[in-house]
């Protein structure tokens, strides 16, 4: 099937690695050209030259930190120098959080509101207005089932990603009139790099391997009884993305082997 992709231009946020490097990948094999930041310089960089070399499409990989309002406009502007502006906006970099509601601080609020929502919103400016000039476009939002179906040990977590599926819903009704679909991708447990760092870190003096703890927790909790890869991930990402999804806008699709308890 040809996803009409070809010669489009995607913003990923946190696409160096995990979820959003296999999103690149997924967009850049169907000819998308492909702009990525992510905090960590030498990941970001060397990521988005292999893309290049892997499906001859041009890319570029940036420094910035997403939680941070200057970065977010800096990257803004080095995607509208290299590309002219972007077609597709994809929302990833974001990462879990432990703590209890009556004793995290104020600032540990502030920092996952302006990683997981903030950065959302000034993209969204930053991004739109040529976006709208080129006729169109897509914008999605990579949330979690955690945003409907919360995890004990993450309040913080969890509301954060509640307004971000908020957010999305909102802007979805203000830009729809300008062909720009917006949407929420709930995903469930998928293996990557910072699971896996949860795992070591839970497992560290049980006696027991994190690769074991990961798949008790997915017979655990998901009918399907295993992780997702990346991969699996993004597809639906991509399909999101083309204009085979013409009537998606607005909503928030689960993908998460049967995890979310209620239909
Ligand atoms: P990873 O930790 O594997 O990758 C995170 C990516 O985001 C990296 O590229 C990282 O690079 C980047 N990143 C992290 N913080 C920032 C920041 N402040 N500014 C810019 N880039 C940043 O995470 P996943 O792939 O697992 O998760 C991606 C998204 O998917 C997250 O928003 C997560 O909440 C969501 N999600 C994940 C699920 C899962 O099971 N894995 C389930 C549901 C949702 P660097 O460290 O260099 O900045």
């Amino acid at each position: 099937m040809d996803l009409e992709l070809k010669g489009k231009v995607a913003v990923i946020t946190g696409g160096s690695v995990g979820i959003g490097l296999a999103v690149a990948r997924g967009l850049a094999a169907e000819g998308v050209h492909v702009a990525l930041c992510a905090r960590d310089e030498a990941r970001v960089v060397a990521r988005a030259e292999e893309i290049a070399r892997d499906y001859g499409v041009r890319t570029l990989g940036v420094a910035a930190d997403v939680s941070r309002a200057a970065d977010v406009a800096r990257f803004a502007a080095a995607v509208s120098d290299t590309f002219g502006g972007a077609d597709i906006l994809i929302n990833n970099a974001g990462t879990g959080s432990e703590e209890t509601i009556m004793e995290a601080p104020d600032e540990k609020w502030h920092y996952y509101l302006e990683l997981h929502l903030m950065a959302a919103v000034r993209l969204a400016r930053a991004l739109v207005p040529r976006m709208r000039a080129r006729g169109g476009g897509v914008i999605l939002n990579n949330a979690s089932i955690c945003a409907t179906q919360p995890l004990g040990y993450e309040p913080i977590y969890n509301v954060s990603k509640a307004a971000l599926a908020m957010f999305s819903k909102c802007l979805a009704n203000e830009l729809i009139g300008d062909n720009i679909r917006v949407n929420t991708v709930n995903p469930g447990l998928i293996q990557t790099p910072d699971w896996e760092k949860t795992a070591r870190l839970l497992t560290r003096d049980q006696g027991v391997s994190w690769e074991a703890y990961l798949e008790e927790v997915a017979k655990e909790n998901t009918p399907i009884g295993r992780f997702a890869s990346p991969e699996e991930l993004a597809h639906f990402f991509v399909f999101l993305c083309s204009p085979k999804a013409s009537y998606c806008v607005g909503s928030s699709y689960y993908v998460d082997g049967g995890w979310l308890k209620v239909v």
